[in-house]
């Protein structure tokens, strides 16, 4: 997996994530706080339709206490009707009530209450009703006695039933009454944290995935404008860091094309221009350094001097000429493996032998072997080996050292205790007539990058272990079971 691959998802997964949970435990906890109250007030109309109920029970049993009374008062039977209907309906109240009588104490009252109306109704029919009737006045008091013991009775059990369940309203009451104000409370907060928080997850997305992928739209734009010094802050970990850095490499690369398109170009035209006015000349060159030695073995004193002077340029000239010849033909002829240990000697003596090294010490380590025309690798060689030890100075040191690496690529960096290359330099190192150095032509490094880069190699600079530069030449190594032949 790709590094940062899924966490922009991951990361809107989190915040989306976070806001349905929010919300499903703020649902799921509305849920339950409305069962509760739709529990809580289902109980309470039940118990206030028992407690209604129980009232109407006591009014009909005083009604029947009435049409009692109106009995023993109008001294005949003419309510025993009205007595008995006062008497169904207590009876039927009563059966109401022990239907929904809740527990073994409630249901005792309501047997007591049921029993007590049968006894009184007893009563009535067959002791109350006959003295009245008999206008035996002794025995109507007595029935009417008992029958108000009977009444005071289901009417004390009645107010018993009525309060219990009055109170068991106010309980109800209480609890839908807390449930409601603690719903209420909730709901206020859950208004006031879903906003911070849907808020909070806004600044987060937007600083962890909006942000990210303006800069890169923003950096697209500048570089589809062509603007390739553009960089993009790749300071996110997630894979929009990762696509923002591989941008920025591409423009690296777009950049570093660039530049070797436009010196591929400038090498080649000047190259074209070389080819056609290097062969013309080159012969009046030729001519004029023959005649500046034959006429110095003539002369003599300061003319033989001027005429030294003459040869001297004539030879620089040469140089130039056969330098830009280089640059149009870098590497044109067969390859082969050359042992490299024994090219970098052959330079260093060759060099030494010429006197162009001075009183500099150069040391050679390391082996290998390089796809490449000899010839050519001497010319980079000497270039970079000369280089170094002008660099270096008197009683500098340069150093040679080669290897090859396991993906077969030779290297030989040549690193000298000179002053090293500055930042502007080393823009321009090869580019071709740059020069800092008095006499230089300023094409020896550019010659010597098209001849690596013709081999499929390249030179590198950077600061090198002796406190100087260090260039370091890079070219195909063949295959292990080759570098036997060289
Ligand atoms: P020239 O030697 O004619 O100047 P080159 O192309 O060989 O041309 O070098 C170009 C420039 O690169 C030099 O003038 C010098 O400024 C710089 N340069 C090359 N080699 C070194 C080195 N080893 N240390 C410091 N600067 C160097």
């Amino acid at each position: 997996m790709r590094p940062g691959s899924g966490t922009t998802t991951r990361r809107l997964l989190l915040a989306f994530g976070a806001l349905v949970a929010l919300f499903a435990a703020a649902s799921g906890y509305a849920l339950g706080r409305l069962s509760d109250i739709h529990e809580g007030t289902h109980a309470l109309r039940e118990v206030g339709g028992r407690a209604r109920e129980a009232r109407e029970l006591a009014t009909a049993v005083r009604d029947q206490y009435a049409h009692l009374a109106h009995t023993i008062i109008l001294g005949n039977d003419s309510h025993r009707h009205f007595h008995a209907e006062a008497r169904a309906r207590v009876e039927a109240l009563t059966r109401g009530l022990s239907a929904q009588a809740r527990d073994a104490e409630e249901r005792a009252a309501v047997a007591d209450i049921q029993a007590s109306g049968d006894a009184l109704d007893v009563l009535y029919r067959d002791t109350l009703l006959p003295a009245v009737l008999a206008k035996d006045a002794r025995a109507v008091e007595a029935a009417h006695g008992r029958a108000l013991e009977w009444v005071n009775r289901i009417q004390a059990r009645v107010d018993g039933l009525t309060e219990r369940w009055d109170a068991s309203m106010g309980v109800f009451e209480a609890h839908v009454g807390a449930v409601e104000r603690d719903s209420f409370r909730w709901a206020l907060l859950f208004l006031g944290g879903a906003t911070l928080f849907a808020a909070g997850v806004g600044v987060y997305i937007g600083n962890s995935v909006a942000r990210p992928v303006a800069r890169l739209s923003e950096g697209a734009a500048r570089l589809a404008r062509g603007d390739l010094d553009v960089r993009i802050p790749e300071d996110d970990p997630g894979e929009l860091g990762h696509l923002a850095a591989q941008l920025n490499r591409m423009t690296g690369a777009l950049r570093a094309h660039q530049s070797q398109l436009v010196q591929h170009e400038k090498l080649a035209g000047i190259g074209r221009l070389a080819a056609g006015v290097a062969h013309e000349i080159n012969n009046p060159l030729g001519v004029i350094l023959g005649y500046a030695r034959l006429l110095q073995r003539r002369a003599e004193g300061p003319l033989a001097e001027d005429l030294r002077v003459v040869e001297e340029e004539a030879v620089r000239c040469q140089h130039i000429v056969e330098g830009l010849l280089d640059l149009s033909r870098p590497g044109r002829g067969p390859v082969e493996p050359v042992a490299l240990r024994e090219a970098c000697e052959d330079v260093v003596a060759r060099l030494s032998e010429s006197a162009l090294l001075g009183p500099v010490a150069v040391e050679v380590h390391g082996e290998g072997v390089a796809w490449v025309q000899p010839p050519r690798l001497r010319q980079v060689l000497l270039n970079l080996v000369k280089n170094a030890a002008e660099a270096a100075g008197e009683g500098g040191r340069v150093e040679v050292r080669i290897d090859v690496d396991a993906a077969r690529v030779a290297r030989v960096a040549v690193s000298d205790s000179g002053p090293g290359v500055t930042e502007e330099a080393r823009a321009r190192l090869f580019e071709p007539f740059f020069t800092t150095r008095p006499g230089g032509t300023g094409l020896g490094l550019a010659v010597s990058q098209a001849i690596a880069e013709a081999h499929g190699g390249r030179i590198d600079v950077d600061a090198g272990p002796l406190g100087g530069a260090r260039f370091t030449l890079s070219l195909p190594a063949p295959p292990r079971e080759q570098e036997v032949a060289a």
